[in-house]
């Protein structure tokens, strides 16, 4: 049986993900550092380990794939999606805000893909590192965010150049927006309304979307798919001059 680590796999993008992973016969081993809340999510679920760790330590991160090959004997997929989002200006933005941006986005990226990869050459399996338009487009209030999801799309080209010769693919996914607890903590009503002006298909995007399109980068039908970042954003990634004003 196929076995999939998610992280941040207790709500939101995370949780979708999961079930994407269970409804295609996978097992998933489910990290998250909000104890309660995977417990809650493991309850309903068949096939699924509860692992309570923090991606951004590096020896909670040995343990994770440690219980993970105990529980499931292989990894054939490595999903890196726990992530926080911390909106602040430049100079707002202190040493200790920064960090913490980067420790757990960029620093629990790269841990557990390097933790998971022994695994993942015995299977040939694949990464999917979860990026944001953020990461590709740059705005306001984003130095800290922008910058880590930036490095993760770098980062994702390492792997997938260096990982090749193992079999292992690697790839990100760059979501627009998509109203989880993360996006609702940062996203006023006036920046709602702005982003469906802004947004080609006018409407934020829903789990289940993001969930699809990361499941079938760990599948078969991406077997020659590796250093891509596929941008699951309404068509935010592909307006350049494409202003609400010149449109309609
Ligand atoms: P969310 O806050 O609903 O879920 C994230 C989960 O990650 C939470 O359950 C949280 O407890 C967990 N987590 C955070 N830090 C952790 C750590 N150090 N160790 C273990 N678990 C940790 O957020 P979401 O919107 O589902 O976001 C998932 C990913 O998608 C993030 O990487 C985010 O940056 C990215 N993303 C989201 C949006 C959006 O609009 N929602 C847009 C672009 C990118």
């Amino acid at each position: 049986m196929k076995t999939a680590i998610v992280t941040g796999a207790a709500r939101g993008i995370g949780l979708a993900t999961t079930d994407e992973f269970l409804s295609r016969g996978w097992r998933v081993a489910m990290v998250d550092w909000d104890a309660a809340e995977l417990e809650v999510a493991l309850s309903t679920r068949k096939n699924v380990l509860a692992l309570p760790y923090d991606i951004s330590n590096p020896q909670q991160v040995e343990t994770i794939v440690r219980e993970t090959l105990d529980a499931f004997g292989q990894v054939d997929a490595l999903i890196n999606n726990a992530g926080v989002a911390d909106f602040g200006r430049i100079e707002e933005t202190d040493f200790d805000r920064w960090r913490r941006v980067m420790s757990i986005n960029l620093d629990g990226t790269f841990l557990m893909s390097q933790a998971a990869t022994p695994a993942l050459k015995e299977t040939k399996g694949a990464i999917v590192n979860i990026a944001s338009i953020s990461g590709l487009r740059a705005s306001t209030l984003r130095v800290a965010y922008g910058t880590s999801k930036a490095a993760v799309i770098a980062l994702t080209q390492q792997q997938a150049v260096e990982l090749g010769e193992h079999g292992i693919r690697c790839n990100a996914v760059a979501p627009g927006p998509v109203r989880t607890k993360l996006a609702m903590a940062v996203h006023t009503l006036e920046i709602i309304a702005a982003y469906h002006d802004a947004l080609p298909l006018n409407r934020y995007g829903t789990e289940a979307e993001l969930a699809g399109a990361i499941v079938f980068l760990c599948s078969e039908k991406a077997s020659y798919i590796t250093g891509q970042t596929l941008a699951v954003d309404g068509g935010f990634e592909a307006t350049g001059i494409g202003l609400p004003a010149l449109r309609g």
